[in-house]
């Protein structure tokens, strides 16, 4: 019985305490607020606007690689779709993006079991010339097989990458089996190789290859470097293991243009009184040319222009500004990123908190954040009105995307509803990335997640403090 009375008597004394400073400070959102935010979700179930943008994007634009005729369209699409659902200040700054042609791609097994199999060039290869590249090929796990084979041992040939990546609903199988689609190909051609192959970044058994983009390292000659799909490598694999020697063609038309003019599409949704805050929402208007980029990141697009237009149609104003930027070139070098952050060097501390959709269309199913420890309270509350949407919370650890990463550097706090992609990588950057991977009853699942969390994030009666911690590396 004893042992009882002593947490009964500190849980008391600790509620007294708690309601002391309670009292002390304004509560993180008013009732009208909370409100608000049941408002949005509630609507956003049933809104189709998101579902509609993409819809429009990927029939009446279609690809949009950075630099080709269909970004500028995309350009032109945006800033026509932010002033129709009556966005503020919409406007564009310039990037300049490079300009890549893929051309056409052929990958054959010319021994010891001749097959041709569906490729496409990673994105900025260089071409092989007309007449290909015929030669003897070796078979390395990822780069760190490479890196242990004895020198010489892929002169003149070409490297066949073989990894598979696992699937994961955070994206952690794509970090780790990245690095060989961004860094074979040169690791490769310092190692002598003329060309290389890699079993595609993506989870899916169906026969489509995946692109991405690479980059090549400027110490070793840039050689062309293909994707094939997972079955492919599979049965690619098994050639190998016949303990038959492998040769194989490769042969590509791609090449460099120059670079080109594209631009970041900006609109806003006013704040009132704390109106010189900004509450920023990134995605990326650009998409790889084989499929119409509906997940990646038309969602992303959708998600973002669905959440300020709900918030606009609210009878409450935001107290901070809600504004939307869709990046130019998020796949081939974050152009667009890099100059939205050049063109408001003076405004850095004026993006108080950001939001970032770049990972398909939905559902959420966590909160993370990288605030100021400070705030951890603020966003459990934000979590809490997240309820009804069932999420799991996340830590403070949250990465945030590619085009908020210079920002975010720069100590801007970030709150990530967290976007499932359990099923994301059988599709991103494929010629399958089209309108029916989309389910609407996600995307909308979705859009409210964001609403409700961006609404609390522009209304919060306290400060955003900054995030003076170091971000650790990209995973
Ligand atoms: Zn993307």
């Amino acid at each position: 019985m004893r042992k009882q009375t002593y947490p009964i008597f500190i849980g008391l004394l600790l509620t007294f305490f708690n309601s002391v400073s309670a009292a002390d400070k304004p509560p993180a959102f008013s009732r009208a607020d909370l409100a608000a935010a049941a408002t949005l979700r509630e609507r956003a179930a049933a809104d189709a606007t998101a579902y509609q943008l993409i819809e429009s994007l990927t029939t009446e634009v279609g690809p949009r690689l950075a630099g080709s005729p269909g970004d500028k369209a995309a350009v032109a699409w945006a800033q026509r779709e932010m002033t129709r659902l009556g966005f503020t200040n919409v406007h564009t700054v310039e990037a300049i993006v490079p300009h890549w042609d893929r051309g056409e791609a052929e990958f054959s097994v010319l021994a010891p079991y001749p097959q041709t199999m569906p490729t496409l060039a990673l994105g900025g290869s260089v071409g092989t010339g007309s007449e290909g590249i015929d030669a003897d090929a070796v078979m390395v796990k990822d780069l760190e097989a490479l890196a242990a084979l004895p020198a010489g041992a892929v002169k003149d040939k070409i490297v066949f990458f073989s990894n598979r990546m696992e699937r994961t609903r955070d994206g952690t199988g794509y970090g780790k089996a990245v690095a060989v689609r961004v860094g074979g190909p040169s690791a490769a051609s310092a190692a002598g190789a003329l060309g290389v192959v890699i079993r595609s970044i993506g989870t899916s058994n169906l026969r489509f290859p995946h692109t991405g983009a690479i980059r090549y390292t400027t110490t070793s000659p840039r050689i062309p470097a293909l994707a094939i799909s997972n079955p492919d490598a599979d049965a690619l694999v098994r050639q190998f293991e016949s303990g038959k020697p492998v040769r194989l063609r490769i042969r590509s038309s791609s090449r460099d243009l120059s670079p080109a003019r594209s631009a970041n599409v900006v609109g806003d949704i006013p704040g009132t009184d704390l109106a010189n805050e900004i509450v920023i929402l990134g995605a990326h208007l650009d998409s790889w040319d084989p499929g119409v980029g509906a997940i990646d990141d038309g969602a992303g697009v959708a998600i973002m222009m669905g959440v300020a237009k709900l918030i606009k149609e609210l009878d409450a104003k935001p107290r901070r500004t809600i504004r939307v930027v869709l990046f130019a070139n998020e796949e081939f070098g974050t152009s667009g990123s890099t100059a939205y952050l050049a063109a408001n060097e003076a405004n850095v501390s004026r993006h108080v908190l950001g939001f970032e959709a770049d990972f398909g269309a939905g559902p959420v199913w966590r909160l993370s954040s990288r605030v100021n420890p400070v705030q951890l309270p603020v966003v459990d509350q934000i979590f809490r009105a997240l309820a009804p949407l069932k999420l799991v919370r996340g830590d403070n650890a949250a990465r945030g995307g590619a085009d908020l990463e210079g920002l975010s550097k720069r100590g801007m706090p970030i709150l990530e509803p967290g976007l499932d992609g359990t099923d994301y990588f059988d599709v991103h950057h494929t010629a399958n990335d089209t309108l029916a991977q989309v389910d609407p009853k996600a995307l909308n699942q979705s859009v409210a997640a964001f609403a409700t969390a961006v609404w609390l994030g522009a209304q919060y009666s306290g400060t955003w403090d900054r995030v003076t911690e170091e971000k650790p590396p990209r995973r």
